[in-house]
């Protein structure tokens, strides 16, 4: 299914991919195996993929 535009992403515009793809200074990452963490100390627009101990490492301050 394309749209307009000829793209097949639906509904989604750059300001959108920005939001969705915006690293925060000050998130934090954690490893549940070995409680290793990870802080973000500059902030970009990008797809963290941070892993430890073989697993992707997990958002260790979201309020959910
Ligand atoms: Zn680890």
């Amino acid at each position: 299914m394309k749209n307009k535009n000829g793209l097949s992403q639906p509904n989604w515009d750059l300001k959108d991919w920005e939001k969705a793809l915006t690293i925060h200074v000050g998130a934090a990452y954690m490893c549940r195996t070995c409680e290793n963490l990870v802080m973000v100390t500059r902030g970009g627009v990008g797809v963290l993929d941070l892993k430890c101990c073989g697993k992707p490492m997990e958002k260790a301050n979201a309020s959910d």
